[in-house]
């Protein structure tokens, strides 16, 4: 077997193993069993249990369990986005076999006028920040042609990262029924400013950071955006953003929501710079999240880069400000922090997972430096 058809397979196999300890996880996580809120009733397929239909984040078996849990108990947890509507894309609570952390962490949570977001890590599972821009790190390349430079940026250790990549989720929880579209194009992250020069001093030609004065916190940098997609939509995935419904702007990721509806958004930013390498790096320097809504207006048939700015001017923004909470993000990281990569991945994801990702890693090692020893392609 040539070389390169060597590679490819022993990296298929690698490939292969992740993929099989993905598709145990949502196995697991599918198989993963229901109950009622109020008096802890399993769900049975003859009985599917219904969802407080404002935030989807609890479960009743009947309307009577509902109607005295909401009275007792959850109405304020409701209103004031306690919980993150339940779904496996964004699972606050499911922790898998073995593991001590839920797989969504929540870094933080913005309400504005019965909006919500919460704020969590997307990149890869040994938060390192991506080296290649669009969310592409640790997956094969679409293309036919492997360079050693593309190579090396998916072997991790062997470049450092710039991209820091954040999943939101934003939900509608308004009282009365309030359509409102959420711009995902829009979404900010902001430095702290001990942050600031810190980011800056990564800054790339051509990059724009907006500086915004804040009273609290002083001239603060809005991270320059390298990516934003819509993910999933009341828990399903999106593939096509345009043919989903409820997008009305796919190329400003604008995402219409009624009382109800979640969205989650990929969003990422440049966050790289000298002493930034890591995901957790990039977060302790981050201040806030900002993610903006606007009153749906069906009759519209703008793009959303205009509707913007003129609710702007009107003062119709409505924006959903998710500090972070830095205590957060430092009881997620500590395993990393304390003990290394691979006892964070045994205990956020897995034993298993973390051996297939070393002998994963090993093998990229192996074969990049069989491949700058063959020469090959190397731009
Ligand atoms: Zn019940
Ligand atoms: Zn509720």
């Amino acid at each position: 077997m040539p070389p390169i058809d060597e590679f490819m397979a022993t990296s298929n196999v690698g490939i292969d193993a992740i993929r099989q300890g993905l598709k145990e996880k949502r196995a697991f996580t599918k198989d993963a069993k229901l109950f009622c809120s109020r008096c802890n009733k399993q769900e049975t397929s003859a009985r599917p249990l219904q969802s407080c239909s404002r935030c989807r984040s609890v479960r009743y078996c009947s309307r009577d369990c509902q109607v005295a849990h909401y009275s007792q108990v959850h109405k304020k947890a409701c209103a004031n986005f306690q919980d993150p509507p339940l779904c496996r894309a964004f699972s606050t609570k499911i922790a898998l076999p073995g593991c001590s952390y839920p797989e969504s962490p929540v870094f933080g949570l913005g309400v504005s006028e019965a909006m919500g977001a919460w704020v969590s890590i997307g990149g890869s599972i040994d938060c390192r920040l991506a080296t290649l821009p669009g969310g592409i790190k640790g997956r094969p390349p679409k293309d036919e042609s492997l360079s050693v430079s593309k190579l090396m940026a998916m072997v991790p250790g062997m470049m450092d990262g710039k991209y820091l990549a954040l999943r939101i989720m934003v939900q509608n929880r308004a009282p009365k029924a309030k359509p409102m579209v959420v711009v995902g194009k829009a979404i900010g992250a902001f430095a702290s400013a001990k942050g600031t020069p810190l980011f800056l001093a990564g800054k790339e030609p051509g990059e724009i950071n907006a500086m915004v004065d804040y009273p609290h916190l002083g001239r603060v940098m809005g991270l320059a955006k390298v990516s934003a997609e819509i993910t999933h939509f009341n828990g399903k995935e999106i593939k096509e953003a345009a043919s989903c419904s409820a997008v009305k702007d796919a190329d400003m990721c604008a995402v219409l929501l009624n009382v109800g509806d979640y969205a989650m958004f990929n969003i990422e930013f440049r966050a790289g710079a000298r002493g930034i390498t890591h995901d957790f790096q990039a977060l302790e320097l981050l201040a806030h999240v900002l993610v903006p809504a606007i009153p749906y207006d069906p009759d519209a048939t703008e793009s959303y880069a205009k509707l913007l700015p003129r609710a702007a001017d009107l003062d119709q923004v409505c924006e959903i400000r998710a500090v972070i909470d830095q205590d957060s993000v430092g009881a997620w990281y500590k395993d990393y922090k304390t003990q290394g990569e691979s006892a964070y991945i045994a205990s956020h994801y897995g034993e298993a997972r973390a051996n297939m990702i070393g002998a994963g890693n090993q093998q990229m090692q192996e074969m990049l430096q069989m491949m700058m020893q063959m020469g090959l392609n190397s731009q």
